[in-house]
């Protein structure tokens, strides 16, 4: 049997799942095995990626991923808003405040 690990989009703790990059960029997370084949991504990775981006122009593909992110972690596609919004404002405090 597999290790039980925390799939980093969905967070249950499953063996069938693999260390996986990212189809957003150059990471590596855990994916149980639903979530690798359906496309998810971590959270907050989708919101760091998406961080600068208006909800419109982002493809559909892609707002069906967040979507379905947003579902498994209880949230609204307005949260996920607010959540690209507070991103933005804290890499602008970072940026200003780097020590
Ligand atoms: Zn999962």
């Amino acid at each position: 049997m597999n290790k039980l690990r925390k799939c980093s989009c969905c967070g249950k703790m499953t063996g069938d799942g693999g260390v996986l990059c990212t189809s957003l960029g150059a990471l590596s997370f855990y994916y149980c095995k639903k979530c690798a084949e359906t496309g998810q991504e971590p959270y907050n990775v989708l919101v760091s990626y998406f961080a600068n981006t208006k909800w419109d122009d982002i493809l559909p593909y892609w707002q069906n991923i967040i979507k379905e992110s947003c579902r498994l972690h209880c949230k609204t596609v307005e949260q996920f808003e607010q959540d690209c919004i507070d991103f933005m404002e804290n890499c602008k405090h970072w940026s200003e405040n780097p020590w």
